[in-house]
């Protein structure tokens, strides 16, 4: 029996909460050989357009209060956790078999001091004008910033996780044969003040955040599930190759060779990476398409060290 941890891109989760359940019965069926088989199993989610989706819906209303970006956040766990939780549930039932699964809303620390609150870059919310813009960071404190030419965008930080604040109640899930959702969207993220833990406007990358709980929980191995078979070098020209298996000291060559897109492949480079590094364990980036031949290293990227 093995621990993995699992994270989960966009194309498993869609565009609206019709769609999200359509394809979460796909996800559900690729992982449920692993379920099955009775691994430990923590599913990381990304939630970049759903808490986009639910921080507009606050701003553009004009008869509720506006909500803080980390509650947005809590929401997209709460309900993109529903939807998993609801799939790998029913697939279940399809054969008999019973696992608890369960959601976990997660907080993830990071350091007001990371150099990622100095340079905000993530957009988030709706488009506006200069002198809309201009208003909200007088008014609210937002950074503002043009948009390729299609209006200003708040834009706000991706520290890097520290931290898992629930990682003693995700232990002692696993331990209790749970299937646990958890950091979903990177987790909620928090910082340590004055003796207490406070939320605060930031994203954290989703890779990061599962290659932190991998490391946390002692995973066997890291597998990120994406919309690409495998990570490739000369991405898009027609000297475009599959990496199959490769060390980490290689895919840091490669790296600063700029092969890996920032905000796309990178992040999961990067992530896969560091948990091989911290643990010796190996990664996998791989399709959700080929997620059962990815758990058994049969298909993907796979990282290991060296
Ligand atoms: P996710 O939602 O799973 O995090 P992303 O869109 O953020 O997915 O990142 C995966 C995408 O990165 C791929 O679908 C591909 O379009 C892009 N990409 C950029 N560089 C590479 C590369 N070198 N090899 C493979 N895919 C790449
Ligand atoms: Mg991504």
């Amino acid at each position: 029996m093995s621990r993995y941890v699992i994270s989960l891109g966009g194309n498993a989760l869609g565009k609206d909460a019709d769609g999200q359940k359509a394809l979460l019965k796909g996800v559900a069926k690729a992982l449920f050989p692993l379920i099955k088989e009775g691994h430990d199993i923590v599913i990381v989610h990304g939630n970049g357009p759903q808490v986009g989706m639910i921080n507009l819906a606050f701003t553009e209303s004009q008869s509720t209060p506006l909500m803080p970006f980390p509650e947005c956040g809590a929401m997209s766990q709460g309900y993109i956790g529903f939807h998993i939780q609801n799939a790998i549930d029913n697939h279940m039932a399809q054969s008999s078999l019973k696992r608890p699964v369960v959601t976990l809303v997660s907080q993830v620390i990071v350091d007001r001091h990371d150099p990622a609150f100095d340079h905000p870059t993530k957009p988030i919310g709706s488009f506006y004008t200069k002198d809309e813009a201009e208003i909200l960071t007088k008014t609210m404190g937002y950074v503002m910033t043009e948009d390729a030419g299609r209006g200003y965008r708040r834009v706000i930080a991706s520290p890097k996780p520290i931290d898992i604040v629930e990682k003693d109640s995700i232990l002692t899930l696993l331990d209790q044969g749970h299937v646990v959702i958890a950091a979903g969207g990177g987790g909620i993220p928090v910082v340590f003040e004055n003796h207490a833990l406070h939320g605060i406007d930031a994203v954290i990358d989703k890779d990061h955040a599962s290659a932190k709980m991998a490391e946390i929980i002692g995973a066997d191995a890291l597998v990120i599930l994406t919309a690409v078979d495998y990570v490739k070098i000369h991405y898009n020209t027609d000297q475009e190759t599959d990496l199959k298996r490769i060390t980490v000291s290689q895919l840091e060559d490669l790296m600063a060779e700029n092969h890996f897109k920032k905000g796309s492949m990178l992040p999961k480079v990067e992530a896969a990476m560091a948990f091989v590094k911290a643990t010796g364990h190996p990664a996998v980036i791989a399709s959700l398409a080929h997620a059962e031949d990815a758990f058994k290293q049969q298909s993907g990227t796979l990282i290991v060290s060296g």
